[in-house]
């Protein structure tokens, strides 16, 4: 280690299973074999940390007590532990891949570590009780993504939801298409430019609410419906000369949306499902809208490991994606309740978090 390090930190800790955080002063851990200590330049909030905060029944699921929150995030290494490969030093900067794979079941060893069958995950006290809302952490160098380009603090942070996006789109293969991206939270937002950048012919984007729609046209929407005011079939028949959306990206995980999606789509096109719905599907004309269309449905969990993260950068550092159009609040660290408090309101689209402060 090369420079002296305090003995104590302020981290987020959640202990008990009940609603919030603590803040507390917490020994400064120390890096074990195959492990970096970092110290967290920036964390962001995620949709799904509402339901750690809130320790909800999907909190129940993904997470597990004690835990420091927070998974996405940029950092700096402080300290490499032994047997670390040599290109982590101190000084560089890195993310963390969350999802924490076990290197041995046969997602593992067929190159598609991000869906692996014993998924521990960073932020979530699964595998580990680190979390990104802390002055210093632990990763292990197999899940740290180092940095290759000089991109800010706040987009590299952003690179672990930017890649979810990535990896969606894609898949689409969106070139001289018609896309329609249903939901505007930072995911549906980044979909679209990415859609923009691999040259999608036409994007549609829906939402409820007009600031968002003004987001998704910042970042390269050619249409927006605001489906509370303006009826969405309507919209995609009319854009779409009658054939329906050649690619559709459900961001929205709202069930009667995700349903009615498949009726959108042009026969043989393509949609892909990001958005987690929390209640069970049903299409009523599977025939029609589904067997009969030849459809290609995907789904994404996660990063490809490193393919994503490497094309995303590129991409952000190219400025190919402007994501602080998605950052509407920045916090410090220790007022993480209002932080929580503006994200349940709604207003609010990405939050950045600021542990230091
Ligand atoms: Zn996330
Ligand atoms: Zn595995």
């Amino acid at each position: 280690m090369s420079r002296l390090l305090p003995q104590t930190m302020k981290a987020l800790v959640k202990t008990d299973e009940k609603e919030s955080y603590e803040l507390k002063e917490i020994p400064v851990p120390q890096a074990q074999e195959g492990e970096l200590l970092v110290r967290i330049l920036k964390a962001s909030i995620c949709g799904s940390d509402i339901a750690l905060y809130r320790w909800n029944e999907v909190a129940q699921i993904i997470a597990k007590v004690p835990f420091t929150p927070g998974h996405e995030c940029v950092a700096e290494i402080v300290g490499v532990g032994p047997n670390c490969p040599p290109e982590f030093t101190v000084g560089k900067r890195v993310c963390c891949e969350n999802h924490y794979y076990c290197g041995y079941c046969y997602q593992c060893s067929h190159d598609q570590r991000h869906i692996c069958q014993n998924l521990s995950q960073y932020g979530h006290g699964k595998g580990t009780v680190h979390g990104a809302c802390s002055q210093y952490s632990i990763i292990p160098a197999r899940y740290a993504y180092l940095l290759k380009t000089d991109i800010d603090d706040n987009t590299a942070c952003l690179l672990e939801p930017f890649g979810v996006a990535h990896q969606a789109v894609e898949g689409l293969f969106p070139s001289g298409e018609t896309v329609l991206v249903q939901g505007c939270g930072p995911i549906g937002l980044f979909c679209i430019g990415i859609c923009k950048t691999l040259k999608a012919s036409k994007i549609i984007v829906t939402d409820v609410i007009d600031e968002k729609l003004e987001m998704a046209r910042t970042m390269g929407a050619d249409v927006v419906v605001n489906s509370k005011k303006e009826d969405l079939r309507t919209a995609v028949i009319r854009e779409t000369n009658g054939d329906g959306a050649g690619r559709i990206v459900e961001a929205t995980g709202y069930p009667p949306l995700v349903n009615n999606s498949f009726s959108l789509l042009r026969k043989g096109g393509r949609i892909v499902l990001i958005g987690l719905p929390k209640a069970p599907l049903h299409v009523d004309n599977v025939l029609s809208d589904i067997v009969f269309k030849s459809l290609t449905m995907t789904t994404v969990h996660g990063r490809k490991i490193f393919h994503t993260w490497e094309k995303s950068e590129e991409m952000l550092h190219q400025k190919k994606v402007d994501v602080s159009v998605a950052v509407t609040h920045e916090f410090p660290m220790s007022q993480f309740e209002k932080a929580f408090e503006v994200l349940f309101s709604g207003q609010a689209c990405k939050i950045m978090l600021n542990p230091q402060a």
